[in-house]
């Protein structure tokens, strides 16, 4: 059976592996750790209200393969005002390969990549988020940008509505810290909007110096997420835009159960 190999490790390409693996089918992650990856970033959190119509019908498949892949775990956040409301999510960490190939792909083609001076044949899935035009000539794909911060010790879980559908949130996403953010996503981010996720992070109790900066870049394509079959053994998906845990897992069933169940 061919190998899968991926290009990415980030929420789609770690999910596509994973998925993969537990089908029995042996992966090779390829990730030369770009700065601006967006998934190291990511809060995790998902909700079947912030899926929208185009995505409704896929968010109940996708927790029940996040759930069977990694567990999901619920997390409550309180509003200003008392009210809690609960999320679902599923850490970065807990997802994200952890010893991916570190080597950069060059080249993809049909049933193969290049990495290293090295070809490499299989199942291609190009999972690059905002650098997967390189593999796909004429896809527009272009990066949103937010950065959140990882403050030491653990706050109770809390959440703040800053403009119609965006908020900023802080809880613990993994043991002994508290992770913030709150939704920025600027195609031309600058130190004013650093400065202003900061004093939002100090007005919600995070007055101490961050531990951690997490940069990101998430990826936004034209008319909503794609996922393209681009030669007979190769595909590509990217635009996961603030759903790429939801997405990611999507496009990870579809890979292997759809489009490598029935290639030749
Ligand atoms: C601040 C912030 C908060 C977010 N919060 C959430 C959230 O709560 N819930 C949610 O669902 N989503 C959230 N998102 C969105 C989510 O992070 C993205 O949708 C998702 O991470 C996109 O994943 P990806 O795998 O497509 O891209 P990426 O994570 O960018 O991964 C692409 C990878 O490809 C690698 N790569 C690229 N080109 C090559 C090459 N030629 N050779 C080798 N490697 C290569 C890069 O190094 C990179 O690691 C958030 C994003 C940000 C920035």
């Amino acid at each position: 059976m061919p190998v899968l190999l991926v290009v990415g490790a980030g929420l789609f390409g770690s999910q596509a592996a994973a998925y993969a693996r537990q089908k029995g089918i042996e992966v090779r992650v390829f990730d030369s750790g770009l700065p601006g990856a967006a998934s190291p970033a990511a809060a995790g959190l998902f909700k079947e209200a912030w899926a929208g119509r185009k995505l409704q019908e896929h968010f109940r498949p996708a927790v029940a393969v996040l759930d069977r892949l990694y567990g999901i775990l619920h997390v409550d956040l309180t509003h200003d005002d008392g009210t809690k409301e609960g999320f679902l999510f599923v850490p970065p960490t807990t997802i994200l390969e952890p010893n991916p190939i570190r080597q950069v792909v060059t080249a993809v083609g049909d049933g193969w990549l290049e990495a290293g001076g090295q070809r490499h044949q299989g199942w291609v899935y190009v999972a690059a988020g905002v650098w997967s035009a390189r593999f796909l000539p004429g896809l527009d794909v272009h990066g949103k940008a937010g950065t959140s911060f990882v403050f030491t010790g653990e706050q109770a879980g809390r959440i703040r509505n800053i403009a119609h559908g965006r908020q900023a949130i802080a809880f613990v996403r993994d043991p002994g810290c508290t992770h913030f953010s709150d939704g920025t996503a600027e195609r031309d981010y600058k130190d004013e909007h650093e400065r202003q996720s900061l004093e939002r992070a100090a007005a919600m109790g995070l007055t101490a110096a961050p531990v951690r900066r997490l940069h990101g870049l998430r990826p936004y394509t034209k008319g909503g997420p794609i996922f393209q079959k681009i030669a007979s053994r190769t595909w590509l998906a990217t635009g996961g835009r603030k759903m790429g845990t939801i997405l990611g897992a999507v496009f990870a069933q579809r890979l292997v159960d759809v489009e490598i169940e029935n290639s030749d």
